[in-house]
């Protein structure tokens, strides 16, 4: 295969483990994240090409673009979390995990969509959330995110769909990365027994899912959200 895809927020967590596994399927793959430099010649050994963006930046987005060129699959994975009671939250908070969560993911479908239905072809992936769709106490900053994501993926998949390009949602239950960092050991344990399967999900669990959806194999599979959570959202 000679295709390419970006994925933000691929330092670490889902969007390494998601960077890892297309790239064992074949995929000529980006890994965009602030952090990239640091990462380079680690990435590197593994086939991985590491590029810096911060997606809550329209001139790095665009700086990425003019680097990378089209892509075949867009994943957008970057993603921050907040913690708190809604009345504690300021307008700056609430506006950087915008700017993150669903304004850069707006700017990275704009800057690669041109290529994909030039080539009609293509496939976007977004990360939402099992709070996006259920909404979570003390989240709702980044639950709103995570709605936002869905409705921008749907729009995205009826309005590029005639153009042969497909976008999906997936939304993972509790992972366990470095965005679970501010929990308990208690914490962890109540989430995984709210698990029908019993355990925190792997950034790998999600990462499969992703390379199914962005394979041949999922070519009629469009306007989806899909969970990969354990059961957690049943
Ligand atoms: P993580 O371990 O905290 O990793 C977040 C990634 O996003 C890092 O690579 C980080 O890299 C990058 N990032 C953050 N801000 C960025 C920015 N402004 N520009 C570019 N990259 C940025 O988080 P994760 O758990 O892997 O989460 C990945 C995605 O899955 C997120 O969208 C998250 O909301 C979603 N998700 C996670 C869970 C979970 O339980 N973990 C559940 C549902 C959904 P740098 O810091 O180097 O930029």
């Amino acid at each position: 295969m000679n295709k390419t895809a970006l994925v933000t927020g691929a330092s670490r967590g889902i969007g390494l483990a998601i960077a890892r596994v297309l790239t064992r399927e074949g995929w000529q793959v980006w890994a965009a994240s602030r952090s990239a430099e640091a990462q380079a010649a680690a990435l590197a050994a593994e086939g991985i090409r590491a590029v810096s963006c911060d997606v809550s930046d329209p001139e790095s987005v665009d700086a990425l673009f003019d680097r990378i060129g089209g892509v075949d699959l867009l994943v957008n994975n970057a993603g921050v979390a907040s913690y708190g009671l809604l009345t504690d939250l300021t307008e700056a908070d609430w506006r950087a995990i915008f700017s993150v969560n669903i304004d850069g993911m707006f700017r990275c479908c704009r800057a690669a969509i041109g290529y994909m239905v030039h080539e009609k072809a293509g496939c976007i992936i977004n990360l939402t959330s099992i709070w996006g769709l259920r909404g979570a106490s003390c989240e709702a900053a980044y639950s709103a995110t995570k709605a936002a994501v869905i409705g921008l993926t749907k729009s995205l998949a009826k309005e590029l769909g005639p153009s042969g390009i497909r976008a999906n949602c997936v939304a993972p239950g509790v992972i366990d990365t470095d965005m679970l960092a501010p929990l308990t050991a208690d914490d962890r344990a109540a989430l995984a027994d709210d698990t029908p399967l019993c355990r925190l999900g792997q950034p790998e669990d999600v990462a499969e899912l992703v390379a199914f959806l962005a394979s041949d194999r999922a070519s009629f599979i469009t306007g989806q959200v899909i969970g990969v959570d354990g059961g957690f959202a049943v």
